[in-house]
């Protein structure tokens, strides 16, 4: 049996039973069968059946965030955004996935030469918890919109929400076996990946996840997008907008509980402004509300499971015994742990080093662009920096020097569905995303006619 559990009150949500062997390779022959059909559909059937499904997210958009928020703790308010963000990159593909896939005319001594983009067949998503609709989304719509199919194995604990997701299509009109949930737990996915009929695999989660999977598709020679975790750096020079930046970097660090893969999780500060924006981001952060998910003012939920919590305490209490300083926060009962300021952060501790998954934010000083640029670079990870600063020339002249995936200047790094979202180094390879993310899982078909 798989089970949600409400990390808030410790109910189960929803208990669903496992996909057996002959269940799961069923689902895959359906999928496959129903590939053989939908490759021949055109754009326009296709994009009436997505604006469908955006029309549906839209119009039970508090069911499916409800579900969200019991099973994983997300804040209802932003719960029912996360619902309004897939309604919208099922519009954007909708509207542009064959402007994006139309063929591509290369001149050479050919009478006419041309590269098409042809659906490849079934695509195995592995998704987590964190965004359980928006993270599935942005693959399915892309996925879909191409020709493709999708089969799901999410989460275990959003197990619910995995058969909303489906239940989006269903009611949109998309024929049955266009996109299946199949519960199933991780270890299963080996021989989901094996099986001749999965073409292609995307996973979103964590780096130990991606490495199997990466490492088995391989082993298939079947192509794989991982979007892994990160570890982004917001750096505030002292040219900023004090007050902009200030908003931005809490928002960037706290949303979602701050579990969310590009949340700003090192704050590197310019040592002149240091004391004085410190104070008052503690200020800021002691005014964020925490409390019952479901009420509409709760900003700071609970994290998605008490093990992971814990994981959190444990790289805190790490980082403390280094020598860094709580400034606000730092305790934790069961799922909840308080909003956390943390000072006197260096590269060596946890803190920096490794992806922290929750509510707590490290402070770092430095003196110069160059110390900034290093401090941001020495992560392991790759997928997005802020940097925060009034001057236009000294930011484009940054740009070039960090190896992320973006670079956002003024604002927190987010994901628009008009822009390729990815990252490099162990934050993984592969677009999502725009017109990068609908060519990743097509045949890039090179014709000529002598
Ligand atoms: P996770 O533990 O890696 O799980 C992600 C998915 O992979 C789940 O469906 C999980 O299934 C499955 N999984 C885990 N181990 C597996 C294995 N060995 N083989 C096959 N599947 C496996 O990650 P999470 O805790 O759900 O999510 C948090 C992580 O995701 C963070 O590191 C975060 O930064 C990252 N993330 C990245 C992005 C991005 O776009 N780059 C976005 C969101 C999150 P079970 O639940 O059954 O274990």
């Amino acid at each position: 049996m798989i089970q949600s559990i409400n990390p808030y009150n410790h109910e189960v949500v929803f208990e669903t039973k496992e996909f057996t062997k002959k269940q799961t390779s069923d689902a895959i022959d359906a999928a496959h069968e129903r590939f053989l059909s939908w490759r021949k559909t055109s754009f326009s059937e296709r994009s009436k059946l997505m604006q469908a499904a955006a029309d549906e997210l839209k119009k039970n958009k508090q069911e499916y965030a409800e579900t969200m928020t019991l099973e994983m703790g997300k804040p209802i308010s932003q719960s029912i955004a996360e619902i309004e963000k897939c309604a919208w990159v099922c519009e954007y593909y909708a509207e542009h996935a064959e402007s994006h896939l139309a063929d591509k005319t290369i001149k050479t001594d050919a009478s006419e030469s041309y590269v098409s983009y042809a659906p490849i067949g079934v695509v195995l998503a592995v998704m987590p918890w964190n965004y359980p609709f928006w993270q599935v989304f942005r693959f399915a719509a892309p996925a879909l919109m191409a020709g493709n199919i999708g089969v799901l194995k999410h989460a275990s604990n959003v197990m619910r929400s995995a058969d909303n997701i489906q239940k989006v299509f269903e009611r949109a009109g998309f024929p049955k076996g266009c996109f299946t949930h199949m519960p199933l737990s991780s270890s299963k996915i080996e021989d989901v990946i094996k099986n001749p009929k999965i073409k292609a695999i995307t996973l979103t989660g964590s780096k130990p996840a991606g490495s199997a999977v990466a490492a088995t598709a391989g082993s298939e020679i079947k192509k794989s997008v991982l979007e892994l975790g990160g570890s982004n750096a917001l750096v505030v020079f002292e040219d900023c907008d004090l007050d902009e930046t200030l908003k931005t970097t809490v928002q960037a660090r706290f949303q979602n509980t701050g579990q969310s893969c590009i949340a700003g999780k090192r704050l590197i500060v310019h040592e002149n402004i240091a004391e004085a924006f410190t104070e008052k981001y503690v200020k800021a952060v002691r005014e964020l509300k925490s409390g019952d998910p479901m009420a509409e003012d709760t900003f700071i939920g609970v994290m998605a499971r008490p093990d992971l919590a814990e994981e959190l305490e444990e790289q805190l209490q790490a980082s403390v015994k280094a020598g860094a300083k709580i400034l606000i926060g730092g305790k934790r009962d069961k799922a909840y742990f308080e909003p956390t300021v943390v000072t006197d952060v260096t590269p060596e501790m946890s803190l920096f080093k490794e992806e922290t998954f929750g509510p707590v934010i490290g402070i770092t000083t430095f003196k110069t662009e160059e110390e900034a640029v290093d401090l941001v670079n020495q992560s392991a990870f790759g997928l997005g920096v802020s940097i925060f600063t009034e001057d236009k020339k000294r930011a484009k002249k940054l740009v070039p020097q960090f190896e992320d995936g973006a670079v956002f200047v003024n604002e927190l790094v987010k994901s628009d569905p008009r822009l390729p979202f990815g990252g490099t180094k162990i934050s993984g390879y592969g677009r999502e995303l725009s017109a990068d993310g609908i060519q990743e899982f097509v045949n890039k078909k090179t014709v000529y006619f002598k």
